[in-house]
């Protein structure tokens, strides 16, 4: 029987990128081969898991074990520093591969749309998030910590990271590859209390139960809740019959965390529910919030006619993300446009791109899975086609595999000298030149 090789082209290497390698990996066998190019827009791989997770959780970023060993397996290769729609079309991706795979995320932070929201220090996660994990892009963002209160403005796990950057003390992130120019704003800051705003009820929090488990843990900050306002949304829980565990055990956290011990420290972390932002006041740059009291009524969130504001320096609003824009995908409620992960021909997408910013690292595996079931499912005659070669433009500095491993092992070192995972580079121009020296 003739021996079968697909060519598949996946754009992003971050873990839906991966995951989706692994499960093409996984499909493999004796008569059939995936010949996998994985693409990727900065000079280096890891997506989230390098420049969203947050630094003092590194025990999530240990995930970047499993896509390097993704990487290592036969008929695998990266090309990064190659950006869809400025080097490489789509058009020409999709006629020189069987199967091509958007799994670019949503790197576009969602807009609250009230007034004072473009007010100089209201920052949107998806500028604070990239800016302290040392993202190229991000580097010059102008975070002013200068105010004693600051505002998170989300009920989700994102916002939790940033409310814990900005409220455990900055020592903390010294052994964490936290960016060197945002460890220096944050020694710096004078903010003493982080307020973390959700719209809805407690029992609408998206926040996740072992996160909500760390908080009351933090060594140099307490954490608040009022336990009142988690005792009621436990009796409207209770009042809805059949609740699902994660509920649950969210409900209890929280119960947690308003109950315990707190230390009597400086450092302050606060976590309010129907507080619904409606407008941002100042001059040149942020001084206050203006929040609409919601109430839960018969299940629903509405607003009331109270209100009540907060003075801050500082607001970042954590309320989702959008996919990116780029020629030849159309968006849709925030995502491609796909039917069960098929955009249209033989393109595909997986991952946040796909379904939306919701779910785990974890989340990505069974997903993009699914993914590669249905374009295996789809898959004709493999093309007589070259492949990426001959795509770029010749002199284009791709950094592979080996490029990658260079700037890695440099990090990695440059870390161990000072404590640290890692010192990540931050300098296109460096990160290039350290790829393909
Ligand atoms: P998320 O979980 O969807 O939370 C977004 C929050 O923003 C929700 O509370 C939402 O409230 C609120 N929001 C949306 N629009 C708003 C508005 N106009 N005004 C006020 N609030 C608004 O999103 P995320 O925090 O960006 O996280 C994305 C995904 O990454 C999640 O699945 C998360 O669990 C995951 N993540 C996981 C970890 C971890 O495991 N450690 C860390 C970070 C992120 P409503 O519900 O009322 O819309």
């Amino acid at each position: 029987m003739t021996k079968l090789t697909y060519k598949i082209a996946i754009i992003g290497a971050g873990p839906a990128g991966y995951f989706t390698a692994q499960a093409f990996q996984k499909a493999q066998d004796k008569e059939l081969t995936f010949a996998i190019d994985m693409i990727e827009r900065l000079p280096t791989p890891w997506g989230l898991v390098r420049s969203g997770v947050a630094p003092d959780h590194p025990k999530i970023k240990t995930v970047s074990k499993v896509f390097e060993k993704i990487a290592k397996e036969d008929h695998f290769r990266l090309f990064a520093n190659v950006e869809l729609g400025k080097d490489i079309s789509l058009k020409d991706l999709r006629e020189a591969y069987d199967a091509v795979v958007l799994a670019t995320g949503s790197a576009t932070g969602r807009k609250l749309g009230i007034i004072g929201e473009n007010l100089k220090n209201c920052i949107s996660a998806a500028d604070f998030v990239p800016w302290y994990n040392s993202h190229p892009d991000f580097t010059n963002v102008a975070v002013d910590l200068n105010t004693d209160t600051a505002v998170v403005i989300g009920a989700g796990n994102v916002a939790m990271d940033i409310a814990r950057m900005l409220a455990i003390d900055p020592t903390e992130l010294d052994p964490t590859d936290t960016a060197q120019h945002a460890l220096d704003v944050f020694k710096a800051s004078k903010v003493k209390k982080v307020i973390i705003c959700g719209r809805r009820g407690p029992e609408h929090a998206a926040f996740t139960a072992p996160e909500l488990r760390d908080l009351p843990k933090l060594e140099n900050t307490d954490v608040y809740i009022d336990a009142d306002q988690i005792h009621q949304a436990s009796l409207r829980v209770d009042q809805m019959g059949e609740v699902e565990k994660d509920l649950n055990n969210n409900l209890e956290a929280m119960q947690l965390i308003a109950k315990h011990d707190k230390k009597g420290v400086e450092r302050k972390l606060e976590i309010k529910f129907l507080a619904a932002p409606k407008e941002i006041k100042g001059i040149d740059k942020v001084e206050e919030v203006i929040f609409t009291i919601n109430e839960v009524k018969d299940g629903k969130v509405i607003g009331t006619d109270k209100t009540f504001s907060i003075k801050t320096g500082l607001v970042v609003t954590a309320i989702g993300y959008d996919a990116v824009e780029y020629p030849g995908v159309k968006i849709e409620n925030g995502r491609i446009a796909n039917i069960a992960g098929h955009v249209e021909h033989n393109i595909y997408v997986t991952g946040w791109a796909k379904r939306g910013p919701v779910g785990v690292i974890g989340t990505n595996k069974s997903d993009s899975s699914d993914v590669v079931d249905l374009i295996i499912d789809n898959l004709k005659e493999p093309k007589n086609s070259t492949g990426i070669e001959g795509l770029l433009k010749s002199g284009h500095q791709v950094i592979n595999q080996v490029g990658w491993e260079k700037i890695n092992a440099t990090e990695v070192i440059s870390g161990e000298l000072a404590g640290k995972p890692r010192i990540k580079e931050v300098d296109w121009k460096r990160l290039i030149s350290l790829g393909t020296s």
